[in-house]
């Protein structure tokens, strides 16, 4: 099956009741046995539920995996990860990741006994000289947020396998309609089904999917034995959601280039970030690992100042100034004071993440608006 066919029927089954289309809404907690232990494989609804199930068999079709689990947040989704590790075992991580990650590896699991590095990987190989024998995970973002830095997932995964650690891959910018990393040699890829999966900006909800049975086996444990799980109306949005995710990934690469393009063209910005672009430092490696280079834009402009993007922010009408990414409706942000407002000043400084730097994630309205918008506000 191709991928825009399996966005609609990947994993899905008529319902066997009435034939309904679409997967009812099973909003039940538990299930009637005909004995005890009988019954037709659902029991409580923290262990598996039917719509539920639905979406993690549509998760796996679309990530080309085997096993997908559903979490209530993108975050749950990562913990749960965190939990395959012990005391003394150490991640690699990506420097430029999402805030609340960070948040989540450096003052969560730092205190249970995990060690991380974060590393810039655009070159992957500077990963090396941290992999040690407690080294257990790598757990990457690509492309990165909020720097459109792009990591080369093929090579990544080679030095895990040589290395015998996981590596998981957070797919929540890219999304499996531009790149499959589970085919590119990851682990577990994992998705805040928040952004676009959900793409409707109306449902909080996270995913993992993998290829080998015992690391499901374990996941699984987890979920259910931690219980982050997500409610069967949530996981009904997002089904419905994957439905059109390829019909609204095509207009988000297409907005976005041409949003990134004006940009560029417009004297008042410094910087655009955006791995389409030939001068982007990895544009090579995004052009072999991805189908395309998504709506993810950040900028920087000339006037290096808060109050410079703070103006601009303001000015906008028909971009949304708000967290959160991967809607049918355009959003811009200020990662300082937003969602990098958790990672410290110096930190910030290093990776790219300067008080002018504005996010945008270009959503599918007409891109014409969208450009007089951004015309009209920076000037
Ligand atoms: C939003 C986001 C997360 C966290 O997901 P939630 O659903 O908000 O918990 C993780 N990674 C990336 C790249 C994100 O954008």
């Amino acid at each position: 099956m191709k991928f825009n066919t399996k966005t609609i029927h990947g994993g899905q089954q008529l319902d066997p009741a009435y034939g309904a289309v679409m997967p009812p809404i099973y909003q039940t907690t538990t299930y009637a046995q005909s004995s005890p232990g009988q019954h037709q494989g659902f029991e409580y609804s923290r262990s598996h539920n039917p719509t539920r199930s639905a979406l993690e068999n549509a998760l796996a079709s679309i990530e080309n995996g085997s096993y997908g689990l559903a979490f209530g947040s993108g975050l749950a989704a990562i913990d749960a990860v965190m939990k395959l590790l012990k005391p003394g075992d150490e991640v690699i991580s990506t420097n430029d990741l999402y805030g609340g990650t960070y948040r989540l590896f450096t003052r969560i699991f730092e205190d249970f006994g995990i060690k991380f590095h974060f590393v810039g990987m655009e070159n992957v190989h500077q990963i090396e000289q941290f992999i040690n024998d407690n080294t257990a995970l790598i757990w990457a973002e690509t492309p990165t947020n909020p720097m459109m830095n792009i990591i080369d997932i093929q090579a990544l995964s080679k030095i895990a396998k040589k290395n015998k650690v996981w590596l998981a891959v957070d797919n929540t910018f890219a999304t499996p309609y531009l790149q499959q990393p589970l085919d590119l040699g990851a682990d577990i890829v994992m998705h805040s089904a928040t952004k676009y999966l959900g793409g409707h900006s109306d449902v909080v909800l996270g995913a993992l999917v993998v290829k080998e049975k015992s690391l499901a086996d374990r996941l699984y444990f987890i979920q259910n034995a931690s219980g982050a799980i997500c409610g069967p109306q949530d996981c009904f949005l997002v089904l419905r959601g994957i439905k059109t995710l390829h019909v609204r990934m095509q207009r988000h690469c297409e907005n976005g280039e041409a949003v990134a393009n004006y940009l560029k063209s417009n004297a008042k910005v410094a910087k655009v970030y955006w791995p389409g672009f030939i001068d982007h430092p990895n544009h090579h490696i995004a052009k072999e690992q991805m189908n395309g280079y998504g709506g993810m834009i950040s900028f920087s402009t000339k006037q290096d100042t808060s109050a410079s993007a703070v103006s601009i922010l303001e000015k906008l009408k028909v971009f949304t100034l708000a967290e959160s990414l991967g809607g049918v409706e355009s959003l811009a942000g200020h990662p300082a004071t937003m969602t990098h407002a958790s990672i410290p000043y110096e930190e910030r400084q290093k990776i790219g993440v300067t008080d002018s730097l504005i996010r945008l994630s270009v959503g599918i309205e007409d891109v014409t608006d969208l450009i007089e918008d951004l015309k009209n506000a920076i000037g």
